[in-house]
């Protein structure tokens, strides 16, 4: 009888069965975790697996959170402060704009506001693991369509295919992780297969060129982009989708009241107003990517590709790149290996420090004698 009990009272049978195969969120580990394994400080880790801003929050953020007094406060469930500040400054309509806890979050809102189980959600590989893993979280289908193997543009031609099968498809530009964009012709080819195009620009402003001012009413276009990359805000969490005024109601009506914390509204209103300051940070970046670049294009087995954002994409060839990956570890260097099958002789280095640009050249060539590597 006990027993009986015992075996109904089970709730994991009661689990979405979809769920107990499906894969989990590839995280990245935490720096503090690595330096306890070397026994090195965690200042002494270099993170080039993030693509995180080396120059952290601008400094009116960080006197903004500790000045800041009405913590014990809930934040406004309508982002009033939040999306005027934001319109002011991207020139775009109040009503437009919403914020999320990190453009995660707007990503989960816009399939929860369109998807019904078994929908289709176009993915377009490789790229950022988030959408496969929120698709099927939300229990619709995922429909992949590669991405071209010799430059990694939009299959254009399967996507048209596959499109009245679907009802969303997510594209970032420039793309994670292999650092292209995509140009306006390729946009309006998106645009034309009338399904829900959501364009992630999480890094566009390493780029340039950005499509936010093209979401309009009655259109099917939406634009996603965060304080995470530019504004050194990662750890706080703060992103934003523009919408079609009317999609934005559904997604203000259907999202947690309190997304936008007050923390990370604070951080983001000080941002903005130290926004010149950020973007010379992003010019110092941008710099500092093309120095990378020619220092990683002349170690003898490292094939960098040319990226639009705060990050480069290598290859390796004829090198097992998990074990280079944790040799660099040792060294206190932590970088990205892509999750995808046609990346596995890549790894993703992002954009640091010249600093630590010197240590990963220093690294690579050291390690790479090591591995037998010639070239
Ligand atoms: N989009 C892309 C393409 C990304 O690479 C990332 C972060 N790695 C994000 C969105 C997540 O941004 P956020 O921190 O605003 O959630």
């Amino acid at each position: 009888m006990a027993e009986r009990s015992e075996a109904n009272s089970d709730i994991s049978r009661l689990l979405r069965p979809e769920l107990e195969a499906m894969p989990g969120y590839e995280a990245i580990e935490p720096p503090d975790q690595l330096a306890r394994r070397l026994g090195i400080p965690a200042e002494r880790i270099i993170k080039l697996d993030g693509n995180e801003n080396p120059y952290g929050p601008s400094p009116k953020a960080l006197k903004a959170l500790a000045e800041y007094r009405d913590y014990h406060i809930y934040p406004d469930p309508l982002q009033h402060e939040a999306r005027e500040a934001l319109s002011r400054f991207l020139g775009i309509p109040f009503e437009q704009i919403i914020f999320g806890t990190g453009s995660d979050e707007i990503m989960d809102l816009v399939l929860r506001a369109f998807l019904t189980p078994g929908d289709g959600v176009v993915n377009c590989p490789p790229t950022f693991g988030m959408y496969p893993f929120l698709t099927r979280v939300a229990g619709a289908r995922l429909i992949e369509v590669s991405r071209c193997e010799d430059d990694f543009s939009l299959d254009l031609t399967a996507i048209r295919a596959i499109a009245g099968e679907a009802k969303v498809i997510f594209v970032a530009s420039p793309n994670n992780p292999t650092g292209n964009v995509i140009s306006k012709a390729e946009l309006d080819a998106l645009l034309s297969t009338g399904l829900v195009v959501v364009l992630d620009e999480a890094y566009v402003e390493f780029a340039g060129g950005s499509f936010v001012g093209r979401v309009a009413e009655g259109g099917n276009l939406i634009v996603l982009r965060t304080f995470s990359k530019w504004a050194g805000l990662a750890g706080l969490r703060v992103g934003y989708g523009v919408f079609p005024p009317s999609v934005a109601e559904v997604i203000l009506k259907i999202k947690q009241p309190y997304n936008l914390n007050v923390a990370a509204q604070a951080a983001m209103l000080a941002s903005l107003e130290d926004a010149d300051l950020l973007r010379e940070h992003v010019r110092m970046l941008v710099t500092e990517r093309e120095e990378l670049l020619r220092a990683l294009a002349a170690v003898p087995f490292v094939e960098p590709l040319p990226s639009q954002a705060n990050f480069i994409l290598c290859r390796f060839e004829g090198i097992d790149t998990g074990r280079l990956q944790e040799e660099l570890r040792q060294r206190g260097i932590m970088v990205r290996r892509p999750d995808s099958p046609v990346l596995s002789d890549c790894l993703r280095i992002s954009v640091g420090l010249p600093e630590h640009r010197r240590a990963l050249i220093e690294a690579l060539n050291e390690i790479g004698g090591s591995l037998g590597a010639s070239r």
